[in-house]
């Protein structure tokens, strides 16, 4: 890296705007040499001001100024103030990285860009601004950008003549701070002061999560076991749930079941009684049909009645018959036994009266049958009889006669006889239709017991249902009390349908390990162990959830804290370890260079780098009493460099009796040291080698020279040695405006300007 150009408005004395290109490489690789030549007070070292200000110097006194606004243009008698002061610095990276940058610094990025440009603005409003490739940024990102490249913050990229001095009476700690940036470990310093600051913030954060975890803890140990309870108390409800939804499940289902089969049964039942009431209906109406159509009985007794007169006008004709055979037998033949005729004739006379009677009271077939025997056998005797009288008498009249009542006789007997017939057929058809009515009614009887039967096998079996139904209700209604459920049905998961009330649910009713007495036991011992743990305010839950969150929370940040703690020592550790190498490496070399240039500078003489400890305070002896009028000694708390400068030939004690010239001889050593060990990119001398003789300014131009090896030079001098060695020589000059402007000159000339 090295510097192009400076650009500089409105900065001091130099009013417009000015560009002050860089010699950027010398011969055989050196690097630029520019020097910066002029009169006193034409602005020379205002360029350096501008170059120290641009990086950032924050000293008013480093700038040669009592107010931030002393840097704007202040005006002259030609020429009027200005409103702002802008100065920019070019910086050139000679290999761009080409590698990926992680994002995570976006300085990384801008140091591997091909151009760097920083620009720092004020405006006399006291307004103030920072550019970093055009970009605003802020003064800590300035300062971690040059302490990256290697560009000192403290003095040794800006070398002023005035430092010279104070660098050498610089205390020892101040010393040893100076000798870290040139050992560029400034860096690491300020990460390490961060990791401090964090350590600090963290540890900070750390005792507030302590103070609040030391609070909550109790407090959620406490609701913590009350949540313990609250969640076995949820084990018990949630065990002593399924248990119940098996145990009444199974319960309801089998009450369910038996109901379902009840109502089948019932209905069947109800179909069976319709159907055989229907078959009784069919044989009632055919016994009413048969009723209507029974008239035989009636028609017997007319025929009957019919018989009554028949039977008297025979007696009576046989009675003629007999009288007629009687008296012809008195005419014909007066021997004639008559006392055995009349004695047959009041026989036969009984017996037809008997007969007489039997027709006149019967009632049933079988006793007309009797009639109708004893009636012929009466007949054949009368027969007989007459046979016997008329073989006695022949009598011509009477024969007429007897003939005449014999064929009315022979008519009515046909009439009884056509009667008789009527008779037989007609009880032939009332038996038949009796036996028919007999069996219909045996039919109606039996089917009348049929349906008494199914009617009460019905009745019991509705009142079987009724109590199923009951009982089915009265386990629902347990059921909500104990399970307290407003409704069963998501417990039968599907049963919206009353109608066919299913359940679907195979939890509920899921069988049981035990038997249904043993669970309702252990329903009742859950539920004893529910009571004994009482009631738990559900506010706790809701507090345990987020005092128990909050105590994540902080545990996790407390947890974090603990380990970037732990980080941020580890990182401090190794950091004071880099630090530490690095610091006692680039010392060992610096006082190494130190004592060639010094040697080079005082021909001769001895000089060295002194690492001085921090001093520890004497712990006080026990028993022994302070001395309360010993002067309090002051103790070097950090570590400090110490400066051995010995000119040939010379016993100095301290470097304070060294001449102002063997002052500045020391520390253009030291600086050059500096330079030689941890090069900036680019370093400005502003009349460090004023108070240089003839001699030690070939000397000194010599070391610049040599020096250009490793770092670019921008000098501010009146020294033509180093003139001569300069690539690129700038003329400052400041006309009566007071304004200053710079012009480029060749060496020649400006060699025999100097040396006029
Ligand atoms: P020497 O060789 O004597 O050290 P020099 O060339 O280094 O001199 P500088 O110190 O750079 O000179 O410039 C000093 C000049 O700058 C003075 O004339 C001073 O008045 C002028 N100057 C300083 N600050 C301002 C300002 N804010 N506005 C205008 N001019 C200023």
């Amino acid at each position: 890296m090295y510097l192009q150009r400076l650009e500089i408005q409105g900065f001091k004395s130099f009013a417009n705007k000015t560009t002050i290109l860089f010699s950027e490489q010398g011969e055989g690789g050196r690097r630029g040499l520019t020097a910066i030549v002029g009169p006193n007070g034409s602005g020379k070292s205002n360029i350096a001001d501008a170059m120290r200000w641009v990086m950032g110097e924050q000293s008013l006194k480093q700038l040669r100024g009592k107010k931030s606004e002393d840097v704007i243009f202040s005006g002259s008698d030609k020429r009027s103030k200005m409103g702002m002061a802008e100065v920019s610095l070019f910086l050139k990276n000679e290999h761009p990285s080409t590698a990926s940058v992680t994002d995570e610094d976006s300085i990384e990025t801008i140091l591997t860009s091909p151009e760097i440009v920083i620009t720092r603005r004020l405006f006399r409003d006291g307004t103030s601004e920072y550019l970093l490739n055009g970009n605003r940024a802020r003064l800590s990102d300035i300062n971690l950008l040059l302490a990256k490249a290697n560009i000192g913050e403290r003095g040794f990229t800006v070398i002023g003549q005035g430092m010279i001095d104070q660098f050498l009476f610089l205390s020892p700690e101040e010393r040893k701070e100076a000798i870290d940036e040139a050992a560029g470990i400034r860096h690491l310093q300020i990460k390490k002061n961060e990791a401090e600051r964090k350590l600090d913030a963290t540890r900070e954060n750390l005792r507030e999560a302590e103070i609040l975890l030391a609070e909550i803890e109790p407090r959620l140990r406490s609701l913590s076991r009350q949540v313990k309870r609250l969640s076995e108390r949820e084990a018990l409800e949630s065990e002593l749930k399924t248990l119940q939804s098996k145990h009444y499940g199974s319960l309801y289902r089998s009450i369910h079941r038996e109901a379902q089969n009840l109502k089948r049964a019932s209905s069947q039942a109800e179909k069976a009684v319709a159907d055989k009431e229907v078959d009784l209906r069919a044989i009632q109406n055919k016994l009413n049909t048969l009723e209507k159509t029974e008239t035989s009985s009636a028609s017997l007794l007319d025929f009957q009645k019919e018989l009554e007169p028949l039977h008297a006008e025979r007696q009576r004709l046989r009675d003629r018959a007999f009288e007629i055979r009687v008296a012809a037998e008195r005419s014909k033949n007066a021997q004639l036994p008559m006392a055995a005729v009349i004695a047959g004739i009041e026989s036969i006379h009984a017996d037809e009266q008997s007969l007489l009677s039997k027709i006149h009271n019967a009632t049933t077939l079988e006793e007309l049958e009797a009639i109708k025997t004893a009636a012929a056998a009466l007949d054949a005797r009368i027969t007989e009889l007459l046979g016997t009288i008329r073989g006695e008498t022949r009598n011509k009249e009477n024969e007429k006669n007897l003939a005449e009542v014999e064929r009315g006789i022979h008519e009515v007997n046909a009439k009884i006889n056509a009667v008789q017939e009527k008779i037989a057929n007609a009880s032939k058809g009332e038996r038949e239709q009796k036996s028919a009515f007999f069996a219909l009614q045996r039919e109606y009887q039996n089917m009348l017991e049929i349906v008494t039967r199914l009617r009460s096998d019905l009745g019991e079996r509705r009142i079987s249902l009724a109590k199923t139904e009951q009982r089915l209700e009265d386990i629902e209604s347990e059921i909500k009390a104990e399970m307290q459920i407003e409704d069963i049905a998501p417990l039968l998961a599907g049963a919206a349908d009353e109608e066919t009330n299913k359940i679907e649910n195979p939890a509920f009713g899921a069988p049981l390990p035990e038997s249904p007495e043993e669970a309702y036991r252990h329903i009742q011992r859950l539920k004893q162990q529910l009571a004994s743990i009482g009631g738990i305010d559900p506010e706790v839950v809701r507090e345990h959830g987020e005092t128990a969150v909050r105590y994540e929370t902080l545990k996790t940040q407390y947890d974090d804290l603990i380990s970037a703690e732990g980080k941020l020592l580890e990182l401090g550790k190794e950091l004071d370890e880099t630090i530490g190498r690095a610091f006692h490496e680039a010392f060992k070399k610096i006082s190494v260079e130190f004592e060639k240039f010094f040697r080079i500078l005082f021909n001769g003489g001895n000089a060295k780098l002194i690492y001085l400890e921090p001093e520890t305070a004497p712990q006080p002896v026990e028993g022994e009493e302070a001395d309360p009028n010993a002067p309090a000694k002051q103790y070097r708390t950090r570590p400090g460099v110490d400066i051995v400068a010995q000119p040939p030939g010379k016993r100095v004690k301290s470097i304070n009796v060294l001449s102002g010239g063997e002052r500045a001889l020391t520390a253009i050593a030291l600086i050059s040291a500096i330079i030689a060990v941890n090069p900036s990119p680019f370093v400005v001398l502003d009349e460090v080698d004023a108070a240089l003789d003839e001699s030690n300014s070939i000397r000194f131009a010599d070391i610049v020279y040599e020096l250009t090896g490793k770092t670019q030079f921008i000098v501010v001098t009146h020294n033509r040695y180093t003139m001569e060695r300069a690539g690129i020589i700038y003329g400052v000059t400041m006309g009566d405006d007071a304004v200053s402007k710079i012009l480029s000159i060749r060496l020649e000339e400006a060699v025999i300007g100097s040396t006029k």
